[in-house]
């Protein structure tokens, strides 16, 4: 066995190189990666490092948080996984010890390890990675690793859905026709939302959208998206507004999508300074709430993709070998109309 990782030395510049053989400590599987998913935050490190001066990261550094791969060896005290087990990577691994790990919101731990972030302790575009065994979820024969590694971002889905409460029979409004914008809403369809109201600049996504079950689409450049969801809502609005586009344009937008009595969940990172219509909100009495990450949520995640209820296939557009990984990230940075998730194999 040897290991090979990706090294960003450079902005836009990946280099694979030899590396060491990661240790397996007693709690932690030794796994030989299969797929890794390329995030919107890997292209951000890709593109600069430092992301405008928000971040001083040192270079060189690995990317890579959506992965999958084969257990090759287990730690001494592993019962629950052997050799052989193909798992999904859970990439955040929390302290276990603060007042956040042990009332279970370990995604608010402020002292996680997460993969391709500072203190950059970990990272999923290697070929050998070793993880504790317990942010390691087996995956049932019928689920392949490709969609092993695409359970990360529809974590990120999930999450969104459970906390903004979505339910049987409600309406919902998605911003944003993305990567994370379509694992919201194979999450909200999966809950049993009914009727999804999905926007986006690119008529491509929305195709995709639509394929997923979106009931209707809004394409912003031509249409005015609060006019048309009123036309849709009986003027109303929606029950749940989720902003997974990350623009303070569509936020702002937000009191104006959602129903009285409603929730806006915004999922995306919205960077810029929103100027944001309180007076709307308060008459409205509308619960606006944040979302970061996801928690417990893999287990669920796996057993609904084996159970068909959740199809995350369609959501993987462009497959490359880790050998041309320079190229995978460049399809994701340039051709982000019709590369939703450009998938890294092993
Ligand atoms: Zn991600
Ligand atoms: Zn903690």
């Amino acid at each position: 066995m040897k290991n090979q990782a990706a090294y960003l030395i450079d902005k836009q510049k990946l280099e694979i190189r030899d590396c060491p053989m990661p240790e397996v400590g007693p709690d932690d599987v030794l796994i030989e990666i299969k797929h890794v998913g390329i995030c919107g935050s890997d292209v951000m490190f890709y593109v600069d490092p430092n992301v405008g001066g928000r971040f001083d990261t040192k270079l060189p550094v690995i990317l890579g948080h959506e992965s999958a791969g084969l257990v090759v060896e287990v730690g001494e005290n592993v019962k629950t996984l052997k050799p052989g087990d193909r798992v999904a990577v859970e990439p955040g691994v929390p302290c276990g010890k603060c007042e956040y790990c042990l009332s279970g919101q370990y995604n608010l731990c402020r002292d996680v390890d997460f993969m391709a972030c500072a203190p950059w302790h970990r990272a999923a575009f290697q070929r050998y990675i070793s993880h504790p065994a317990a942010f390691c979820f087996k995956l049932p024969d019928n689920v392949s690793t490709i969609e092993g590694a695409m359970i990360e971002p529809l974590a990120v889905g999930l999450h969104a859905a459970n906390r903004s409460r979505a339910h049987l029979g409600q309406t919902a409004v998605i911003l944003g026709s993305g990567c994370i914008g379509l694992m919201t809403l194979l999450s909200v369809k999966a809950m049993g939302v009914s009727d999804v109201i999905i926007t986006d600049v690119f008529d491509n996504r929305l195709e995709v959208a639509e394929k997923l079950g979106a009931n209707h689409v809004i394409n912003a450049a031509n249409e005015d998206t609060v006019k048309r969801v009123l036309e849709l809502t009986e003027g109303k609005g929606a029950d749940i507004v989720y902003e997974t586009a990350g623009s303070a344009r569509t936020t702002e937008k937000t009191p104006d999508l959602v129903k009285a009595g409603g929730v806006i969940a915004v999922v995306g990172n919205v960077h810029d300074p929103v100027n944001y219509d309180f007076m709307t909100l308060n008459g409205k009495e509308v619960d606006v709430m944040t979302t970061f990450r996801y928690r417990n949520i893999y287990p669920m995640a796996i057993n609904a993709i084996s159970a068909g209820t959740i199809n995350v296939k369609a959501v993987a557009t462009n497959f490359m070998p880790f050998e041309k990984i320079g190229e995978a990230f460049d399809i994701a940075l340039n051709q982000k109309q019709t590369a939703l998730k450009v998938v890294v194999e092993f």
